[in-house]
């Protein structure tokens, strides 16, 4: 479907009825004068399918805070217009968090009218779709690798267990720590997508029910660092069986957002549990993740890791991450 003006706009659009039953629908009817108040009007090139926009397109609760609602937590693109002296039109772009998707109308549109606060810039070489191969779980599993490092975990110091491995920020955990000569342990409950993780430098797979069935909060050290996009007894486990002063960065809940351990591991082993935000992530960090995204991260991840699919697309992709059936990273174009 192409559009017929270049005011036009086709959306995603998320409404819900009085009984709060939410509805999906693609939208072609719209033009740039619909779009929400904001500094930049970005042409968007390309968004991404993330485990929230899942929660978001079912209706799920607890992410879409307002409707009407265009999904889509990320997207990359080109500025048409800004009133924001830091844009001008031409630039490339990239937008992740600040709540895009959530509260305000996000990535899953040919247009979004955006603050000029939210924007990073596209890293030079980086194209739309790539920077939303990446999207808000690279991004995320940047931030994690950041968080361990600042901790002081090097590659000397052991393993690096993944968990989650196979879906968009396990993946890209993966692979970025494998560049970085980290030995990665990736978990998973696939394990047929073994030859994909080792596709993207995993040394060793081991099964999801490795760490969840570890019931004791303190169990033979193995582990010098973690990524964590599971949590529930997933996270429990790598806790239990991190090395003395070794750290898990906590980025997820896909396997859900308890957290049964003790605090054995904290005070005796002196383990550290480092939280992952990338929603509010400041300016300054985003943009040397995006830096070192673009530097960093192997061909493999855009050779296997990635699919690309139509926004008409998005609701069926939904029910997919959801039930935990996608594997690496999803570009939606528009
Ligand atoms: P994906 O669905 O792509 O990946 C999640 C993976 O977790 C799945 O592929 C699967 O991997 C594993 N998994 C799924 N269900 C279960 C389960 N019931 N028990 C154990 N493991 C399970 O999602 P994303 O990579 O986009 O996001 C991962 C998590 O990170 C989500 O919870 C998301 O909300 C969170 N997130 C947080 C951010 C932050 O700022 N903190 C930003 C981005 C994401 P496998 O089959 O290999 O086991």
């Amino acid at each position: 479907m192409t559009l017929s003006s270049p005011q036009q706009v086709r959306a995603l659009m998320l409404t819900q009825a009085e009984d709060k039953t939410v509805t999906a629908t693609l939208r072609d009817d719209l033009t740039v004068q619909d779009l929400p108040d904001g500094d930049v009007l970005v042409q968007v090139e390309a968004s991404s399918l993330n485990y929230k926009d899942g929660l978001a397109v079912l209706g799920r609760p607890g992410v879409v805070r307002r409707y009407p609602m265009v999904p889509g937590i990320d997207l990359a693109g080109t500025v048409v217009e800004s009133s924001d002296a830091r844009y001008a039109p031409g630039d490339p772009v990239l937008l992740t968090g600040w709540g895009i998707g959530e509260q305000f109308w996000g990535g899953y549109a040919t247009h979004a009218r955006v603050q000029a606060d939210w924007l990073t810039c596209r890293p030079e070489g980086l194209s739309a779709q790539d920077a939303m191969a990446i999207g808000t779980a690279g991004f995320t599993a940047m931030m994690s690798v950041m968080a361990l490092e600042d901790h002081g975990l090097t590659p000397e110091q052991g393993e690096v267990v993944v968990t989650g491995a196979s879906g968009g920020v396990g993946s890209v955990a993966v692979a970025l720590l494998s560049a970085l000569g980290y030995r990665v342990v990736a978990s998973t409950g696939r394990p047929q997508e073994a030859g994909y993780l080792q596709g993207l430098g995993a040394a060793q797979i081991i099964g999801r029910e490795e760490l969840s069935s570890l019931k004791r909060p303190l169990e033979k050290e193995r582990f010098a660092g973690a990524v964590d996009a599971v949590g529930g007894e997933t996270l429990a486990g790598v806790l239990s069986c991190l090395k003395r002063g070794g750290a898990a960065a906590a980025c997820g809940l896909a396997g859900g957002s308890g957290l049964p351990t003790t605090v054995l591991p904290f005070i005796l082993r002196g383990v550290a549990l480092l939280g992952i935000d990338s929603v509010m992530c400041p300016p300054e960090r985003r943009e040397r993740a995006w830096q070192r995204l673009s530097r960093e991260l192997p061909g493999t991840l855009y050779s296997e890791g990635v699919t690309v699919q139509p926004l008409a697309e998005v609701q069926r992709l939904a029910e997919q991450i959801l039930a935990g059936q996608i594997r690496g990273r999803t570009v939606i174009v528009p």
